[in-house]
């Protein structure tokens, strides 16, 4: 998942053609019978007005169609689903946040006793309607209630224990919007001790990037618009991690890892963290920022899936996290950029994120120490 937030990237033209399977699945599925009409659900939707999206952006399907055309993402959920049917036979399956309900319909099709796909946002409408029209009604019961207010006596066929969560929970930067937390609540709660999360692994890495140009387009545009003095607003631009594509070629350090979380026994608490990193240069050049992204893996398979997020992979929805700095490094090949950052929800609206970043750099063309604050939201 990710909240829609276009900061005015590339299009993702790579995304849907190198989908293969994609498009083919797309032709598979079309009929030409009548499309189901619901009239309650009309009726609601020309009710909700744009305040209701803004406060929920999950209910409008666009943000739906930007995830299932986000190849990379949905296939290797599908992949890690039903190449590995023989996990989910006869097996109980929770959703969390279903969506439109795509996973829970791969888990049913790849043999799942019962799924429990549990939205809490007015999709869970039409997913109950996808799921009739699919004819998996039988095997997949919608939960429209957030994941931690489901009473024990709502779950279907009184079931009080799962064998594999799903969930696409991811958000940019990894934990924006803070919804692994509801991962963890529905692990501790619902899932069996020998149970199977998907993905189980998710991983945060940052390297440093030269970045001239979209520098010069989105921070330093404020300093003279038409003739006036607008740094006020690149103080603030400052502060805002920019969510965009970076080219693979932009890169100039390795990646490590600042956050590596194994999903079956993190907390909430790990969620909170600060890490130190050290990016050794590869190249001479003008380092403009620092990029995160993560990978996510499936690996209590036979054959592990994993897909990444970052600037050589291909294109994901969740594109890269930008923190430009205030002042770009001059650097050389074999000199090192150490800092720390550090990561926290945010005390007034904890689906944003307090972001702090420290660098440390001593190179022969020049020293530079600072620590800049960043605000995800
Ligand atoms: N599984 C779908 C949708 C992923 S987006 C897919 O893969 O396409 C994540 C979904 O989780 C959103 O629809 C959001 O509304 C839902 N969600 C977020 N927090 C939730 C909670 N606490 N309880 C139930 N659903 C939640």
């Amino acid at each position: 998942m990710s909240e829609f937030q276009d900061k005015g990237g590339e299009a993702p033209s790579a995304a849907m053609s190198n989908g293969v399977e994609a498009p083919a699945e797309a032709m598979e599925s079309h009929s030409t019978e009548e499309a189901p009409k619901s009239n309650e659900i009309a009726e609601e939707l020309e009710a909700a007005t744009s305040k209701d999206y803004y406060f929920d952006s999950y209910s409008h399907f666009s943000i739906h169609e930007e995830m299932l055309k986000d190849t990379v993402r949905t296939l290797s959920y599908k992949h890690a689903i039903v190449r590995n049917a023989h996990l989910f036979k006869d097996k109980v399956v929770m959703d969390v946040g279903c969506g439109t309900g795509i996973l829970s319909m791969f888990a049913a099709r790849a043999g799942a006793a019962h799924v429990i796909a549990v939205e809490c946002s007015a999709i869970a409408d039409q997913a109950k309607q996808i799921i009739e029209d699919n004819e998996l009604s039988d095997k997949i019961t919608v939960l429209k209630k957030k994941c931690e207010e489901i009473q024990d006596d709502e779950m279907p066929n009184g079931i009080t224990k799962v064998d594999i969560i799903i969930s696409e929970w991811m958000g940019y930067f990894l934990l924006y919007e803070s919804m692994l937390d509801t991962v963890i609540y529905a692990r501790d709660r619902w899932l069996t001790e020998d149970g199977i999360l998907m993905p189980n692994t998710a991983t945060l890495y940052i390297c440093a990037i030269e970045d001239a140009e979209y520098m010069e387009q989105k921070i330093n545009f404020w300093d003279n618009v038409y003739g006036f003095d607008m740094r006020a607003i690149k103080e603030l631009a400052l502060l805002e991690p920019l969510v965009d594509t970076v080219e693979g070629e932009c890169v100039i350090s390795n990646a490590v890892e600042i956050l590596e979380l194994d999903l079956t026994t993190c907390r909430v608490e790990d969620l909170r963290f600060e890490s130190t990193f050290s990016l050794p240069f590869q190249r001479d050049d003008y380092c403009h920022a620092l990029v995160a992204f993560f990978d996510c893996g499936f690996t209590q398979l036979h054959t592990p899936i994993h897909f990444s997020t970052g600037p050589a992979a291909e294109y994901t929805h969740w594109k890269q996290t930008v923190f430009y700095l205030k002042t770009p490094l001059t650097v050389c090949a074999g000199e090192t950029l150490s800092g720390s950052i550090s990561c926290e929800p945010n005390k007034g609206n904890p689906r944003d994120l307090d972001i702090s970043i420290a660098i440390h750099f001593q190179g022969s063309i020049m020293h530079a120490q600072g620590v800049q604050r960043f605000r995800l939201r």
